[in-house]
Order: structure tokens, then C-alpha cells, then sequence
């Protein structure tokens, strides 16, 4: 048994996982491409602060979930525990608001939150996510969702709600705190996080899974949007409906992190347990000038690529994974080696139109040759590899300019022409 292990919440991706979160990966690309995002790629650690001034002091991420470390010169860094803030940091020291005319932007990596780990849940997790920085009209909240919906679905998640609320501006916020102290207030046993809430963080009781049971008419944010922030967020329920996109209105959605304004949402599955977010983003109208660049309203999203595949596995998403052809290139004589290692090569690079001389897609997987195997383990090699065909270099066949090709399935063989 091995001495050392995974550290706990982390896991070795290999096998049908890591093809699945390449397929998930492509197929976003794809899709974020087409809308006109461009990709960022930002380091994985950051100064502690930029964390910690956008996600909020009060936050479950800033107050225990962050991997936080000094280098060997008294830098305090973390690990990235989400992209937005990154992202944020890059527009600003790269002036992206003047040299991008669109400020749209696409992340995919790894995060990395000191959670309690339990399934959909981990140390460190991949997110892909996408940012429109620059656009203050309800035209790009809209396109943030319908894309983060647009990718569930192009990977046949049916079983998705898209839950949506308005968090408003500061103004609006004020006064729901308000209205919501005075109504938390009245409650008598509230649990300990709720209580020490209570005071910092009032929003963070609506989505408290403890307590919930407890709160019966409940002030809603919608009660408190001031004329503007009502005009944005109908007019964002109406370019979804325009687009026949369904959602559902969830006054308890508050989010996680300090920096959303107006619009917030989260998708969510209800076939992957209890961990059942997949996605989620809103509006962080104030986020850009708050980390030191000019005004930039933006909005943005964040899918967890694991708690996607774990509800992608419900349907057809990981059949046929292995989708590319192998072909195995097989010696019957030793002597044969270094010809069949050219004619794999030759393969690779699909010279004399290989390919389709030997019936396969030229986008191929090649294996071999191996010496020191008999033709009979070399074959053995080849059906446990799923090959679709077998080139078999035969000193007789060789000698009169030619090559065997076995089909694996049907055993047929045949003889083709082949020099090096
Ligand atoms: P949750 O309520 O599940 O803790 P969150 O509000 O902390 O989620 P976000 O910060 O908005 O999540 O991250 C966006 C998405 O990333 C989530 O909807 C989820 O799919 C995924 N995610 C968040 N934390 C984890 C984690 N520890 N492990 C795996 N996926 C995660
Ligand atoms: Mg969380």
C-alpha cells in the first residue's frame, strides 16, 4: 500500500474523468467562443487581499475557507478560491477596459476552499466561468445565464432549475438589512452562526439551512428595490422570456460573496443530492472600483465542473468517451522494429494518406510496436486496448512489399502494399 495519499478533499483525476472533464471542457470552449469571450488564464495564487477585499471579511470563504501561506519572503498569499476576483485584477493592471472593445472573458481551473469534504464537495475543484465587464444593461445579465444554461443543456442536463433574484444597489440593500434585522430579531432561537450574523452579514440568515424551518413571511428584497433596480431586473425577466428561457423567482438567493449588486442566480439539479448548485453568478456592479480601477459594471457566472459531471452521468454523457480509433502496429519478427516504428510514425502524421489506405478516421490513436512480445501477447495487447485494427509487419509479407491489417472485430485479415 502506498504511504502517501491524496490530501483530503483532493482527488487524482485519470480514466473516464478525466475524458469526461475534457469533453466538458471542449464542448464550453465551444460555446463561450461563439458568444465572444475570450479566454484569461490567471495565476492560482494571489495576494491574500484581493480575496479577501472582494469576497467580503464575512463570508464563509474569507472567514475559514481559504488556503492562506507566506512565501519565503513574507508575502501572504491564497490559493484562488473562485476566478471573478482574479479576473477582476487582471482587467485592471492590463487595461483591459481600453484596449477590449467587448469586456467579455472565459476562466476554466482549479479552485481551491478548506471545506468539509462530502460528495460535490472538495479542497480543491475545477471551475470554468465566464465575466462581461462593461456592461451595465440587462442585456448582459441575460446573456451570462442563457450562456451558463446553454452549456447545461448542450450536455442534455434536463433536470435543471434556474433559481433568480435581485439583490438591488446599495440603497436597496440598506433598507432590506434593515427590515430583515428587525424581522430576524423577533426570532428567539436562532442558531449560533445566525446570531453572529446577524449583525455583519443579515442577508447570510436567508439561506441558513439550520434555521430555515423558522422564518415564515419573511421580507423580500423585491418589497425594497428602489425604481431603477425594479426596471433592471424585470427587464431582465423579459429578455428571458423573449428567448423562451425558464427561470424561477427565489427571493431567499443571496449568494456567498459580498461584491454581487442586482441581478443574482444559481442553476441547479435536482438529481445530484444535496451539494445541488451547479452554477452560479450575478452582477458585481462595484467590484472593478472597488479593487482599484475606474467604474465597471459587469456580471458574471461560475459552473463547478465536477457537481456538472455528477450530473451529467445521469444521462448519456459518458457513453462513447473513447470515441477515437486505435490502431496497434504489431511485429511477427524482431527484425521488423525499426520498419514498423517508421510506418507508426508515418502514421501519426497520416503521410501517404495512411488513414484511409487502412479505413480508419485520421484522427487516430497509434500504439506500438513493442519488441520483446510475442506476436501472440502483442495481440492479447491490442483487444485489451479496444483496437479497431492491427497492422501486423510479417517477415514474408514485408519481404513482398506488404503489411497485414487485421480487423479486430470481425478477425478478418488482409494484405496491403507498404514500403518504407
Ligand atoms: P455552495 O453553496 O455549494 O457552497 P458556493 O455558493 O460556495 O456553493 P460559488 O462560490 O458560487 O459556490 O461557486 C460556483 C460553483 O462552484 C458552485 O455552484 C458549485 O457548483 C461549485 N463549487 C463551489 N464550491 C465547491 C467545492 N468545494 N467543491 C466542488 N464544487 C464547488
Ligand atoms: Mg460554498
Amino acid at each position: 500500500m502506498s504511504v502517501y495519499k491524496a490530501p483530503r478533499g483532493t482527488h487524482d483525476i485519470f480514466g473516464e474523468l478525466a475524458l469526461a472533464l475534457e469533453k466538458l471542457d471542449l464542448i464550453s470552449r465551444i460555446i463561450f467562443k461563439k458568444h465572444n469571450f475570450k479566454e484569461v488564464k490567471t495565476p492560482i495564487f494571489e495576494d491574500v487581499n484581493l480575496f479577501t477585499r472582494s469576497i467580503g471579511e464575512s463570508t464563509d470563504i474569507v472567514e475559514k475557507e481559504m488556503y492562506v501561506f507566506e512565501d519565503r519572503k513574507g508575502r501572504k498569499l491564497a490559493l484562488r478560491p473562485e476566478g471573478t476576483a482574479s479576473l477582476v485584477r487582471a482587467y485592471i493592471e492590463h487595461n483591459f477596459n481600453q484596449t477590449e472593445p467587448v469586456g467579455k472573458f472565459f476562466y476554466s481551473g482549479e479552485m481551491f476552499r478548506y471545506e468539509r469534504p462530502q460528495a460535490g464537495r472538495y479542497r480543491q475543484f475545477s471551475q470554468m466561468g465566464a465575466e462581461y465587464l462593461g456592461n451595465p444593461n440587462p442585456n448582459a445579465d441575460a446573456e451570462i445565464i442563457l450562456v451558463a444554461s446553454e452549456i447545461l443543456e448542450s450536455l442534455s442536463i434536463k433536470d435543471i432549475k434556474i433559481h433568480l433574484n435581485s439583490l438591488g444597489c446599495s440603497g436597496c440593500r440598506s433598507e432590506f438589512r434593515k427590515k430583515l434585522v428587525k424581522y430576524f430579531s423577533s426570532i428567539s432561537d436562532l442558531c449560533q452562526d445566525c446570531q453572529r450574523r446577524l449583525d455583519k452579514n443579515p442577508l447570510r440568515l436567508l439561506d441558513c439551512k439550520i434555521d430555515a424551518g423558522k422564518f415564515q413571511n419573511i421580507p423580500t428584497m423585491q418589497e425594497c428595490l428602489c425604481p431603477d433596480c425594479n426596471n433592471h431586473f424585470e427587464q431582465v425577466q423579459t429578455l428571458l422570456n423573449s428567448v423562451g428561457c425558464e427561470y424561477e423567482i427565489n427571493h431567499k438567493l443571496v449568494r456567498g460573496l459580498d461584491y454581487y449588486t442586482r441581478t443574482v442566480f444559481e442553476i441547479r439539479s435536482s438529481s445530484v443530492g444535496s451539494q445541488d448548485a451547479l452554477c452560479a453568478g450575478g452582477r458585481y456592479d462595484n467590484l472593478v472600483e472597488e479593487l482599484g480601477g475606474v467604474q465597471v459594471p459587469s456580471v458574471g457566472f461560475a459552473l463547478g465542473c465536477e457537481r456538472v459531471l455528477m450530473a451529467a452521468e445521469k444521462n448519456s454523457f459518458f457513453d462513447n468517451l473513447n470515441a477515437d480509433d486505435l490502431v496497434f502496429v504489431a511485429i511477427a519478427d524482431e527484425e521488423l522494429f525499426n520498419h514498423a516504428f517508421t510506418f507508426a510514425n508515418k502514421l501519426l502524421s497520416n503521410k501517404d494518406n495512411l488513414c484511409s489506405v487502412l479505413g480508419v478516421k485520421d484522427n487516430i490513436i497509434v500504439e506500438g510496436p513493442f519488441n520483446n512480445k510475442s506476436l501472440k501477447s502483442q495481440l492479447k495487447l491490442a483487444d485489451r486496448l479496444g483496437a479497431k485494427k492491427t497492422i501486423i509487419f510479417g517477415k514474408n509479407e514485408f519481404d513482398n512489399g506488404k503489411i497485414i491489417v487485421k480487423d479486430m472485430s470481425t478477425q478478418e485479415q488482409k494484405e496491403i502494399s507498404y514500403r518504407s
